[in-house]
């Protein structure tokens, strides 16, 4: 579970999450919807103290991340795996050691090659591959593969750590809509399967609403809705839209 309560933080004169306050239980699939400069990015930022609040709290898995320092963090930060817009795998590396990286921070001493590591750990990197469609893609190169595969990839990655917890932010927003839509359910099964709490940022509205179990609205830092998806009528998501989609 996260929960954040009465968070604020400024870079200089720049106000970028103002007064938030919000939890998502355990195994809740939840989006964090806003437009381009509303803060997502930041307040994700904040759950694995990639970011310090300026003011306010963030609760992660029941520890008080912002005051986590050292081996606590560390451990704190290995149990929540992440996926970023530009997936960020290694582009020289094998399929394979891009998704055993993810396990690389409960190795010790450096990694030359795939024999290096545990055989126990190449099979359950297999695994992971396998359930996200590309078994096959193992032995190729990262950049051989289209962006979809990329994400899919990370994802697999971010399995590696046996996270509770996934963040994801803007995961699609560099593919296209077919990819897009591979992803984001790919994100959701896998979400399901293990239980996980997820929060994934998006900026578009209608996806946000069919994959999301609930979205917690940002806009210019300040939270300005947060609701569950099912039930709601055409009023409310209207009212989404002009949150969410108008400037201020
Ligand atoms: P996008 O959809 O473009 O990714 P976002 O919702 O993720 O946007 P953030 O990146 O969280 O938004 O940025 C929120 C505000 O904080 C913006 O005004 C941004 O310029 C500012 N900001 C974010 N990080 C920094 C930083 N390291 N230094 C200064 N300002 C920052
Ligand atoms: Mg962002």
């Amino acid at each position: 579970a996260i929960a954040v309560s009465h968070l604020s933080k400024d870079f200089g004169e720049v106000r970028a999450l103002s007064d938030v306050s919000l939890s998502v239980p355990a195994g809740q699939i939840a989006v964090l919807l806003g437009l381009s400069g509303s803060g997502k990015s930041t307040l994700l930022r904040h759950f694995n103290q990639l970011e310090l609040p300026s003011a306010g709290e963030v609760r992660v898995l029941g520890e008080r991340v912002d005051a986590l320092r050292g081996k606590e963090l560390r451990r704190l930060r290995s149990r929540v795996g992440v996926i970023f817009q530009q997936f960020e795998l290694v582009p020289s590396l094998s399929v394979m050691e891009n998704v055993l990286t993810g396990a690389l921070s409960r190795l010790t001493g450096p990694r030359l090659g795939l024999v290096s590591y545990p055989k126990a750990l190449r099979a359950k990197a297999l695994d992971h591959l396998e359930r996200v469609g590309l078994g096959g893609k193992a032995f190729q190169r990262a950049d051989t593969l289209s962006g979809g595969q990329q994400q899919r990839v990370a994802i697999a990655r971010a399995l590696m750590q046996d996270p509770e917890i996934l963040l994801a932010d803007e995961p699609v927003a560099s593919l296209d809509p077919e990819s897009s839509q591979q992803v984001m359910n790919l994100i959701r099964e896998i979400g399901m399967e293990r239980s996980l709490t997820v929060v994934c940022s998006l900026h578009q509205v209608e996806l946000a609403l069919s994959w999301g179990d609930r979205i917690i609205g940002l806009r210019a830092g300040s939270l300005v809705l947060d609701t569950p998806t099912e039930g709601l009528g055409k009023e409310q998501v209207m009212e989404i839209y002009g949150q969410v989609a108008t400037s201020t």
